[in-house]
């Protein structure tokens, strides 16, 4: 109890997860967390995406140990270092080289809001433009620049100050199935009476995590990207939270045959949830000064090395795809279960990024409390908290996911109990 005051007393009443989870943790391995008292509890959660590989993760952990025990460079700023490089390589031969993406690495401050403000940055930098167009329901980070791109106004809110240089656009299916949100957009950037300046660029999450698991669908996204290329505006993939394999290939937009101009990366790259972020821009698109944007941690060495390691492991052929494949199907399959029992709700998403959409947010609120009462770590998301969103970390097993979902079935069962009598009654 004692180790419990010290947060009510003293930590900030910014915290957000904890509240949520109101345990101490001590240890961590692969999707499971330990509690002070022992109790384990299966993460759905994983770090907010950022622990696609689990917690501690064997071959990661060994590669670091290595590392550190060779006393190698932990900060380096951005001096060139071995683990830089080894890093530089294997992303360029794994993940650029096969998908033809003649993009540049900039090492960012370690956060994704970071990669994000150096995204726009270099957006307006490049083309002397001002304003910037993000999409309804989507959350970019929450410094200034990034916050003006999001959409959640209890984020918004916390700004203090005008969040400006952003006009908003319907995501794809923001007004339902059959209407086709670029129209609108199509339509202001022909209209030089639209109100709307020409922006230096779009920011767009392939699926929108934060947003509550919406999915864009290939056709929506060539089209946009068709649009850009026809005005001049640059296209920048936040595949922050929705990237690093999450929906099943390494970026989101794999599947689509779109090349952003700009992709920004963080979470789960360093993938033992060690603060790593890059900003991935189109060569000719490097018009940067030396040092113009600038930050201390754009060096984290230990993370360089765990993403190299990670990249090794997982992506130098299609097993872990296939994996993560397999799951994903084993997660819709049940997902549409739980739906097909209770007609009021209906599955989102898609990869290892999927989840139950709850008809109003303190319903989704009730059945993640239980799932902690069954020992699952489990997230809400979406506008009002209404969707329970399904993150496991990528590498769980066949029988771990059944046993996590085992507990959101039992908490919806046992949920629509409870409510069916009572409303009868009434
Ligand atoms: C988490 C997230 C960010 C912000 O990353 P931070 O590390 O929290 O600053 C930006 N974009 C997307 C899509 C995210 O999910």
């Amino acid at each position: 109890m004692e180790s419990n005051m010290i947060f009510q007393d003293y930590e900030s009443e910014v915290q957000s997860y904890s509240r949520s989870f109101p345990v101490v943790f001590t240890t961590a391995k692969d999707c499971t967390l330990t509690d002070e008292s022992g109790k384990e509890y299966i993460d759905f959660l994983a770090g907010a995406g950022s622990l696609n590989y689990g917690h501690n993760n064997d071959t990661l952990k060994n590669a670091l140990i290595d590392y550190i025990q060779q006393d190698g460079v932990s900060h380096g700023l951005d001096m060139h270092t071995r683990a830089k490089a080894e890093f530089l390589e294997t992303f360029r031969d794994l993940i650029l080289k096969p998908r033809n993406l003649d993009h540049k690495v900039m090492f960012t401050g370690p956060t994704g809001a970071n990669s994000v403000e150096a995204a726009l940055k270099l957006a307006r930098k490049v083309t002397g433009r001002h304003n910037v167009v993000s999409f309804t329901n989507g959350f970019h980070g929450c410094t200034l620049g990034a916050l003006a791109a999001t959409g959640n106004c209890h984020h918004r809110n916390g700004a203090g100050q005008a969040l400006s240089g952003v006009t908003r656009m319907p995501y794809d299916g923001y007004l339902g199935e059959n209407f086709d949100t670029l129209e609108l957009f199509r339509k202001m950037l022909s209209d030089n009476s639209s109100g709307m300046d020409i922006p230096a660029a779009v920011i767009v999450e392939i699926v929108q995590g934060e947003g509550g698991l919406n999915t864009a669908s290939g056709e929506w996204l060539q089209q946009l990207s068709l649009l850009c290329k026809e005005h001049g505006i640059l296209f920048i993939a936040d595949d922050i939270q929705a990237g690093c394999g999450r929906t099943g290939t390494f970026f989101s937009f794999d599947p689509f045959d779109i090349k952003p101009d700009i992709i920004t990366l963080s979470k789960s790259l360093s993938g033992y949830g060690l603060p790593f972020a890059i900003t991935l821009l189109n060569r000719q698109l490097d018009i940067w000064k030396p040092g113009e944007h600038n930050g201390t941690f754009r060096g984290n060495n230990h993370a360089f090395v765990t993403a190299t390691r990670a990249l090794k492991t997982y992506w130098a052929d299609e097993k872990f795809a296939s994996h993560i494949h397999a799951r994903s199907e084993q997660l819709k399959h049940r997902l549409n279960q739980i739906c097909d029992s209770h007609p009021q709700l209906y599955r989102k998403g898609r990869g290892l990024m999927q989840g139950i959409c709850c008809p109003f947010g303190e319903m989704a609120d009730e059945i993640t409390s239980a799932c902690f009462k069954h020992q699952l770590i489990i997230e809400t998301s979406g506008p009002e908290g209404e969707v329970v969103k399904c993150f496991p970390p990528l590498t769980i097993s066949e029988q771990q996911l059944d046993e996590g979902l085992n507990i959101i079935e039992r908490a919806f069962a046992d949920y629509f109990e409870m409510i069916e009598p009572l409303k009868k009654a009434s």
